[in-house]
């Protein structure tokens, strides 16, 4: 890895006036293993027709190496694409299918033999060389259009659901080989699925989209573990996600009780999205539970109970559990603390701040903000404060001499329209939302708010831990 082998700036492709992809971004280095997941329509396959080479993106660059492709002939491209549908030739045998691009080209007999004998051992389908294509089962078709694309040794080979049309078994056999494969060749594999489960087992990268845009762009871990959104929570897993608020660090509060978490940094009194997968949830004797509910629904999905329970709020959790629970059973349900997620809500920030004199509140050593006198005049000096400031009125600045404060980034998320920043300023996080693609983790940014856009309100008492700790007892 380190080099990046192709980049997509601002794609936008329409048909007719249905604009399908909206101003898509995105790179991919040598070597990667990056999957596109997103849903049925939401753009996969017209984004790897025109990396391919077979349409054309209505505006913006496809660059390759560092070549602007956008208009070269797609077996110009050093690029290969194995369809879902095999696309093999019915006519010719396995051989002939694989050596067809080789001779092409105008290799040897000698050369084709070899590569064509070689590729067949890589997709394990040696011993069919020369049966007919239409004797084959649908999962040794595929293997014979991976041998097919990969002989001619591209750098970047796009699979557009390659195993969608095979049964699971089969497709679990096959996810392995290919990541087998991909490590063997040193090939960049660029995959497109639509089955989470696909995408998380192979990739280096995910990529998950929606409608024509990007959404979260991560590892496998970072996309399952920190979802940027609740698109991206339930369509990698089916989260239970719930409203919650973070009394201080290590704390989140949801369903009338406290729970220790691992995270801090988010600010006293924040409002969170509390993620917690079905696997993850337990359940427990009632007594002395802090969520309890009744057994609503259950449905058995061969190696586990699909459960639902309904608890005191009315909300629905789902639960997945090996053992077998009688419905309408009364039950509490229990959590570890590294199986709770909290997830910023999009948009704000909230902080806990000092009045330092008549123009300026601050938060830590680092983070002060510059606030209008006529804010201000009603607290008096060192009161404590709640402070808050939209993501989207959060500015960064590179020349970091302009700016109020400074702060380091720490993560970027992509959003439907924009990206959020989190920026680390002496160990808070404050989240600026930008249209700015250009940011890097690690980069160090200038911070500024323009002072009528911050909010202060008293503190909120009722936020103390002591008072939610009481409520617990
Ligand atoms: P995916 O591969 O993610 O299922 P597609 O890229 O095939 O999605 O399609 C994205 C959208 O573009 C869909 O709404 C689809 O109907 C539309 N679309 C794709 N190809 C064409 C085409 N040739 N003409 C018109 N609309 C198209
Ligand atoms: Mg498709």
């Amino acid at each position: 890895m380190g080099k990046i082998l192709l980049e997509l700036k601002n794609i936008c492709k329409s048909f007719g006036d249905q604009e399908v992809l909206h101003d898509f971004n995105l790179y991919i280095m040598e070597n990667e293993f990056v999957t596109l997941l997103g849903p049925s329509g939401c753009g996969k396959s017209t984004l790897l027709r025109m990396i391919g080479g077979f349409d054309s993106p209505t505006s913006g660059d496809i660059i390759f190496d560092g070549q602007l492709i956008n208009s070269v002939e797609p077996n110009k491209r050093q690029i290969n694409t194995v369809f879902q549908r095999y696309a093999l030739f019915p006519h010719l045998n396995v051989y002939d299918n694989v050596a067809f691009g080789l001779k092409l080209k105008k290799l040897s007999k000698e050369e084709i033999d070899k590569e064509v004998l070689r590729a067949l051992k890589l997709v394990q389908m040696s011993d069919y060389a020369y049966r007919k294509i239409d004797t084959l089962s649908g999962g040794q078709m595929q293997r014979v259009a991976m041998a097919r694309a990969i002989v001619l040794k591209p750098r970047l080979l796009l699979l557009d659901e390659p195993l969608a049309a095979l049964d699971r078994k089969l497709r679990q056999d096959l996810q392995y080989e290919l990541k087998e494969m991909q490590r063997e060749l040193g090939i960049t594999f660029l995959y497109v699925t639509h089955d989470q489960e696909e995408a998380l087992t192979m990739s280096d990268t995910i990529v998950v989209m929606n409608e024509g845009r990007i959404l979260q762009i991560g590892s496998p871990v970072m996309i399952y573990n920190e979802p940027s959104t609740r698109f991206v929570a339930n369509f990698i897993g089916e989260s239970n996600i719930i409203d919650g608020v973070v009394p201080q660090d290590f704390k989140v509060r949801f369903e009338n009780a406290l729970f220790d978490t691992t995270y801090q940094g988010f600010s006293r009194g924040e409002e969170v999205d509390v993620v917690i997968r079905p696997e993850d949830l337990l359940i427990i004797p009632k007594d002395n539970a802090k969520i309890t509910g009744v057994i609503d629904s259950k449905v058995f999905k061969g190696d586990l109970f699909e459960i639902n329970v309904i608890v005191k709020s009315g909300k629905e959790y789902t639960i997945h559990t090996t053992k077998n629970y009688e419905l309408g059973l009364e039950v509490g349900l229990d959590i570890d603390k590294e199986n709770i997620t909290l997830m910023k809500k999009p948009g704000l920030n909230t902080f806990t701040g000092v009045i330092e004199d008549d123009y300026f509140v601050r938060v830590n050593d680092e983070m002060r903000f510059e606030c209008l006198e006529d804010d201000t005049e009603d607290f008096s000096e060192g009161s404590k404060v709640i402070v808050k400031v939209l993501t989207e009125n959060v500015l960064l600045e590179g020349d970091v001499d302009d700016a109020d404060f400074e702060g380091v980034i720490k993560n970027i998320k992509k959003r439907d329209m924009y990206y959020d920043v989190y920026i680390n300023v002496g160990g808070v996080v404050i989240v600026a939302s930008t249209s700015n693609p250009n940011h890097k983790v690690g980069q160090t940014v200038g911070i500024w708010v323009k002072p009528e856009k911050l909010v202060l309100l008293e503190e909120d008492n009722s936020l103390d831990t002591s008072t939610i700790e009481a409520l617990n007892d």
